[in-house]
């Protein structure tokens, strides 16, 4: 009888949260910074399964045995697009899944860089908040879509949430807008930061490209410190998702100065950094940090 009752008390909370999660629009999304702009639209409606974590590089990630379950069993799907993601799109025509899949970047104006010949857009657009907005549209639209009786509550979290954005934004043009002019030039380990650059005239230059995939060569890398060099380069910035040991090599043999560690294309585990909001914020402040004196 005692088994019984430790047995019983066991199992209630589990089928009741399992309950619970039933009742929930069942959402994956393929990285971090969708999966919170996503709860945040979301609430207590959406049960988020998000693939690619904190801290970890969705440009090399290999989808799981896992991820494949959650796709067939989720009623949404939200992308980022601009080919980020290509295993999403190999992964989700292999499950033969109808789940709808959206793009928070839809409408976002792309740069496009020239790498090897081939024009390839760059997938890093939720660096501008321009752009951010965008993508919490697109989502909120889409949550709307799939769950319409909550209609009201997406709503109401989206135009709150973007209050944030938007005071973000003022901060952002506050702060980046006042950085000296010959201090807007510096390193990041990958060229993640480019719609970051366009909007607030800084010029980040890259060992790697686009992609995390391809490792530089050892001509790169020397070209890339002799740049430093001429360019007066202020500062180099290791990046959350990346081994900062090449980064450390740069500084040393160039003479830059680091100047921390820069979020790019996931939210930090835990710390400030571990919200969208977050994540932007400790960006501009570790710029401003290492960018506004003279
Ligand atoms: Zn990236």
């Amino acid at each position: 009888m005692r088994a019984l009752l430790v047995l019983f008390s066991l199992l209630l909370p589990l089928s009741w949260s399992t309950a619970q999660a039933a009742d929930k629009l069942a959402v994956v999304t393929s990285f971090s910074i969708l999966a919170d702009l996503t709860r945040q639209v979301g609430g207590e409606h959406v049960q988020i399964t998000n693939l690619v974590g904190a801290d970890e590089d969705a440009h090399t990630y290999e989808p799981t045995p896992d991820d494949a379950k959650a796709l067939l069993q989720a009623r949404l799907i939200i992308k980022n697009g601009l080919g980020f993601e290509p295993w999403l799109d190999r992964l989700v025509a292999s499950s033969a899944s109808n789940t709808p899949v959206i793009t928070a970047s839809r409408g976002v104006i792309p740069r496009t860089l020239d790498e090897d010949g081939e024009q390839i857009p760059d997938p890093h657009a939720w660096h501008n908040l321009a752009n951010s907005e965008l993508y919490v549209h697109n989502i909120t639209r889409a949550l709307i879509a799939a769950d319409p009786a909550h209609q009201a509550d997406y709503l109401r979290n989206s135009q709150a949430y973007l209050q944030q954005i938007y005071r973000l934004l003022a901060e952002a043009k506050a702060k980046l807008g006042a950085l000296p002019a010959g201090n807007r030039k510096l390193v990041t380990s990958h060229d993640a930061f480019g719609y970051l650059g366009q909007a607030y005239g800084i010029e980040f230059m890259a060992p790697q490209g686009l992609s995390t995939e391809r490792e530089p060569s050892a001509a790169e890398v020397a070209a890339l410190i002799t740049q430093i060099r001429n360019a007066k380069v202020k500062a180099v910035f290791m990046e959350n998702i990346k081994n900062p040991r090449l980064l450390q090599q740069i500084a040393e043999e160039s003479g830059a100065h680091i100047g921390g560690t820069l979020y790019s294309d996931a939210l930090a585990a835990s710390g400030p950094a571990s919200s969208f909001i977050g994540l932007f914020e400790s960006n501009l402040n570790t710029l401003y940090d290492a960018l506004s004196q003279p």
